[in-house]
């Protein structure tokens, strides 16, 4: 309480939060704190935001690769709705983004059910017929019978997203720091305290370890055990100079993409077994899948092939709350979490803030 002359001036306390990890979910955290005028700090070990597993990710925002009456299932389907306010409170952020994905099956009766059950679900999917597939996508080769269209679905750049996240939380009042390694959390009489980069203890009332799959390092100090593990795939980036699809596609042999600069996106399943197998020399072998399945330029040329470990739990469920074991310390992690970002953010950003 500051007094000024005669007026009395209530300072509200604005507690300090410190968020550990820039990655899409830290990021989209942040920018829920700082939106709601929040006193907030988010550090990252590395140059820039989204440089974690978030840089691999496909980008893929849907429902329809959820499971109707999985427990998850209900949690995506609220992440799409929340994805929709995002994009109205930063159209630019979605400037470069595509809508629209299209999935078939094995065979035509496969594709039928599953759109069946998407839409008993209540989701938008519409059945299109051969004829309907070579318009939309012409430089398909293997066209399938029919063809689940999911219009509402998103691809986005999610490295690009979680710093257009930053830079709005900084434009809102937050503050960053990168090149900033957590390697410790402090806790006073059972309540966060702090944490420390390097030899600065940093203040902090509330912290958040927003850190992705290396959260592991953060609670093994803390004595806390967590169930995650992590789960890798691998993205491969082929150079393109010009466009060739328009929607996301997803086939029982490619999952691919076209991004803003061109470059074909394909996310794979990944198993680590030796150089034989290695990121590189399967994105080499993968041309030839890709070739027979689009009518390819004939420059499309393999970029990079990176495995993202992705931050997964045993039920599947992301974790998102106050710890029991020390006060004031919570936990932002889970999977996919670039669809679940904007709503783990803005749930994460009401809940401390009420608390
Ligand atoms: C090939 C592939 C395809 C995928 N496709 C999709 C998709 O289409 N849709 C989807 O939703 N998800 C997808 N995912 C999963 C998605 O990438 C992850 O779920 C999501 O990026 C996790 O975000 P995060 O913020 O938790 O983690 P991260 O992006 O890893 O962020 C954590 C950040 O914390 C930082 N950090 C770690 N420790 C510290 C420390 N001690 N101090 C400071 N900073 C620290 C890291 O540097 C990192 O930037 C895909 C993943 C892969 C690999």
């Amino acid at each position: 309480m500051f007094l000024v002359g005669e007026v009395i001036l209530l300072a509200k306390y604005r507690p300090r939060i410190v968020v550990v990890g820039a990655g899409i979910i830290g990021s989209a955290i942040t920018y829920n704190l700082a939106i709601r005028g929040a006193d907030v700090l988010l550090l990252e070990k590395g140059h820039s935001a989204g440089c974690g597993v978030t840089a691999r990710a496909f980008g893929w925002i849907n429902v329809i690769n959820g499971t109707p009456g999985d427990q998850n299932y209900a949690l995506w389907r609220k992440a799409v709705v929340e994805y929709q306010h995002l994009k109205d409170a930063l159209p630019t952020a979605f400037s470069s983004a595509r809508s629209g994905s299209l999935i078939w099956k094995a065979t035509a009766q496969e594709t039928e059910q599953f759109a069946e059950l998407h839409r008993d679900a209540g989701e938008d999917v519409e059945l299109l017929q051969a004829s309907d597939l070579r318009r939309l996508v012409p430089r398909l080769r293997q066209v399938p019978d029919v063809a689940a269209l999911s219009p509402n679905d998103l691809a986005l750049d999610p490295r690009n997203l979680a710093k257009d996240l930053v830079t709005a939380a900084v434009a809102a009042g937050g503050t960053t720091r990168f090149d900033a390694e957590v390697c410790a959390i402090d806790a006073v009489n059972g309540k966060v305290s702090g944490v420390r980069v390097g030899d600065e203890t940093i203040k902090a009332d509330v912290v958040v370890m927003a850190a992705g799959a290396d959260i592991q390092a953060l609670t093994d100090r803390l004595g806390i055990e967590t169930d995650l593990t992590t789960s890798p795939a691998l993205l491969l980036r082929y150079a393109c100079n010009r466009p060739i699809i328009n929607h996301i596609l997803r086939g029982p042999r490619l999952e691919i993409r076209q991004a803003a600069d061109n470059a074909l996106l394909v996310a794979k399943s990944y198993v680590a077994t030796g150089d034989e197998n290695g990121p590189q020399l399967i994105g080499e072998k993968f041309l030839a899948v890709m070739k027979e399945e689009l009518d390819l330029p004939s420059d499309v040329a393999l970029k990079n092939a990176e495995v993202g470990e992705r931050p997964v739990f045993s039920d599947g469920l992301p974790r998102l709350g106050l710890l029991s074991e020390v006060g004031n310390l919570y936990l932002a992690v889970g999977h996919p979490g670039v669809i679940l970002a904007p709503l783990l953010g803005r749930m994460t950003a009401e809940e401390i803030l009420e608390a």
